[in-house]
């Protein structure tokens, strides 16, 4: 894999490598928006919003039409049942993200499962009451860390602590962030950083951050947004709290799609952790004898708090099938790292001078996202995106300079990433 490979120019060369590439059929099971003439877009923002698979009609309709037919049997009837429906889910995430079944559910939201792990992973005492995150945190989380610490009863401006890049630099060094981390020591009560930064594209290493949180004693939790889907992930064997993700990105699991969260194996069944409680949290046998003694289920399902969303659980596990058939994680990362190559090589090679980007180079500091700052003279890199998407190429713009594209393994070709370029460069020459 690491065999720098023969690049060449021309289209002939992006259509050679997806004739060459054992996952280039998976594209044939997406819907792929077009444009007003009818041409297929060069859709490269699976990092705002993953594509639909096919047979996610199929899914969502199975249950549309169990509903239309069963009504309110549907909850308890066969194996498509609503009330343990979450539970189809659980495999297949596990091994998205890298932890057992016990350890992994689908539901809510990201931001409102963030609070709600928050709510037991953040334990602040008045000698251990700092949340780390970083500086240019997205702003939920920012926001839903500011909160916590308000409603515990302490002071943003004393408590929520900033990670900050190297003087000049937008992305992080991995032994600078494990400094900052130290320093802060047995004031840490929490580190709350991401997985793959939405911005940069920067990989964190969520392992050594692991390992030097809990070296302070602190807990560390992490925002997947942008990494579950994207790049290998292992949580339990690194040790990891807990983490919080949603479905809509790189997952597909459609617009507001149901989120995810994960707890590592040492706390799931531990009683001592303060906890929001809510029904679906309790013992599925007993939760209709309408107790009101919680009697907590002894893995992450005790989260949980409402009953599922079933219509986009249902969209999800079309999207999660398709992640299957590809082999999972590791073959769509190998062909990630190949397209990460082929786009780099054309912006050296055409590019160079006018399109800079900030996301690191190196494999294992990135996912499949690159940000680029428009240096070209006399050009604003906000007036280059717009032109890009009246051209045919759907990426996004993030204030204050990045635009954001995405190839993602699983549905763009190669053909894609050379369309990109040579569109780019038409626009800028
Ligand atoms: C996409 C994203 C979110 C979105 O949060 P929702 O609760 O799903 O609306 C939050 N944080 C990060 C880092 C994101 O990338």
């Amino acid at each position: 894999m690491n065999l720098k490979p023969d690049f060449t120019p021309g289209r002939a060369c992006a259509e050679a490598l997806d004739a060459a590439d054992p996952l280039a059929a998976m594209r044939n099971e997406f819907f792929i928006p077009r444009t007003a003439e009818g041409e297929e877009k060069v859709y490269l923002v699976g990092n705002s919003l993953g594509l639909p698979p096919f047979t996610v009609k199929k899914f969502v309709n199975t249950e549309l039409d169990r509903w239309a037919e069963l009504g309110v049997e549907g909850h308890f009837t066969g194996e498509l049942s609503w009330a343990p429906y979450h539970e189809l889910l659980t495999d297949q995430l596990g091994r998205i993200v890298g932890a057992g079944p016990d350890e992994v559910v689908a539901m809510n939201s990201l931001t409102v499962n963030l609070h709600l792990l928050m709510i037991s992973f953040y334990e602040p005492t008045p000698t251990r009451h700092k949340i780390l995150i970083e500086q240019h945190a997205f702003p939920s989380d920012h926001f839903a860390a500011e909160s916590q610490i308000r409603q515990r009863g302490y002071d943003p401006a004393t408590s929520l602590v900033a990670l900050e890049p190297g003087l000049g630099e937008d992305t992080f060094d991995a032994e600078d962030i494990m400094r900052q981390i130290r320093m802060l020591g047995d004031e840490l009560a929490l580190v709350m950083l991401p997985g793959v930064q939405y911005y940069t594209g920067q990989v964190f290493p969520m392992a050594e951050i692991a390992a030097a949180a809990h070296d302070v004693g602190a807990r560390v939790g992490f925002d997947l947004a942008h990494a579950v889907g994207n790049i290998p992930l292992q949580l339990h064997d690194w040790g990891v709290d807990f983490a919080v993700w949603c479905s809509y990105k790189y997952l597909n699991g459609g617009p507001g799609g149901v989120g995810g969260a994960y707890v590592h194996r040492d706390h799931v069944a531990n009683p001592e952790l303060p906890k929001l409680l809510g029904w679906w949290g309790s013992n599925k046998d007993t939760r209709f004898e309408m107790s009101t003694t919680f009697d907590p289920i002894p893995t992450v399902e005790s989260w949980q708090v409402s009953n599922a969303p079933i219509l986009a659980m249902a969209s999800l596990r079309a999207s999660l099938d398709v992640f299957d058939r590809a082999g999972g994680i590791e073959p769509l990362r190998a062909k990630s790292e190949l397209q990460v190559q082929y786009l780099d090589y054309l912006l050296d090679l055409t590019l160079a001078g006018w399109v800079d980007s900030i996301t690191p180079r190196a494999m294992p500091e990135r996912g499949c996202q690159w940000a680029l700052q428009i240096t070209a003279p006399h050009r604003e890199g906000r007036d280059v995106y717009e032109a890009l998407g009246a051209a045919g190429v759907a990426c996004d713009w993030r204030y204050p300079d990045v635009i954001r594209v995405a190839p993602v393994p699983l549905y763009n070709s190669y053909v894609d990433i050379f369309r990109f370029v040579q569109i780019l460069e038409s626009l800028l020459s």
